[in-house]
């Protein structure tokens, strides 16, 4: 673990130094679906705090045992709209928001006690109708509704393209995506949550401020 940790970082730096990007722009999110929680605990002891989970009733159970933890929740699996009382109260961060509906039951949702949810839009950059996620196409309508719900604070988009081994190849819907971002104007979408163990140096060339590693820190699931 400690061994992956340390590589994983390396490979961020160094991918952050050869796109010129300043240092501790790319944060890592730990990606600890299947996982226990005593791998979670194992990396937070060697100082991570960023972990994302993908099923909700797993990341519910996780949370309650690492409930000492000062650990930061990002959501960044598929939504099921009864689901989002629960994502609502539980996370600090949903990247895989992909229409109005979830965004406003999030927004009606969270609780008062807490700040505004943080959430990405998930963008569906392959074009492929099996995925989620809005089309880039409507993605300026889906920003302008999302931002303006009170208890959302909108950061950024989240994509999951197509795996890809080609390493141009790999950087193109990342690009496209980044600058129909950028053309809609908004300095507060600052968030792009781009890249997972294969893609990581792509998507950091490619404006990735937060990269969701799973596999390259924890190991094959099964
Ligand atoms: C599982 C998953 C990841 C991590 O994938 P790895 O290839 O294991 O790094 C990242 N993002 C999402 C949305 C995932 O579901």
């Amino acid at each position: 673990m400690v061994e992956r940790f340390q590589h994983i970082q390396s490979q961020i730096r160094h991918a952050t130094g050869i796109a010129s990007r300043p240092r501790g722009s790319v944060q890592l999110l730990a990606v600890s679906k299947t996982k226990p929680a005593s791998d979670i605990a194992a990396l937070y002891r060697l100082g991570q705090r960023h972990f994302a989970e993908n099923y909700l009733q797993e990341a519910l159970l996780k949370q309650q045992q690492l409930a000492a933890f000062n650990i930061t929740w990002h959501f960044i699996g598929p939504i099921q709209s009864n689901k989002t009382k629960p994502l609502a109260s539980h996370f600090d961060w949903v990247h895989s928001v992909d229409r109005l509906k979830i965004a406003q039951r999030l927004s009606e949702q969270r609780p008062d006690y807490l700040p505004p949810l943080n959430i990405c839009l998930q963008v569906n950059i392959s074009e492929e109708s099996s995925k989620s996620g809005v089309s880039i196409g409507k993605l300026p309508d889906l920003v302008a509704a999302v931002s303006a719900l009170p208890r959302i604070r909108l950061r950024g988009v989240m994509a999951i393209p197509e795996p890809e081994s080609n390493y141009a190849k790999q950087r193109q819907p990342y690009r496209q995506l980044y600058l129909a971002v950028q053309q809609l104007n908004r300095p507060e979408l600052d968030s792009f949550s781009f890249g997972m163990s294969g893609d990581l140096k792509a998507a950091i060339m490619e404006g990735a401020s937060m990269v969701r590693v799973g596999t390259a820190l924890f190991g094959k699931r099964l």
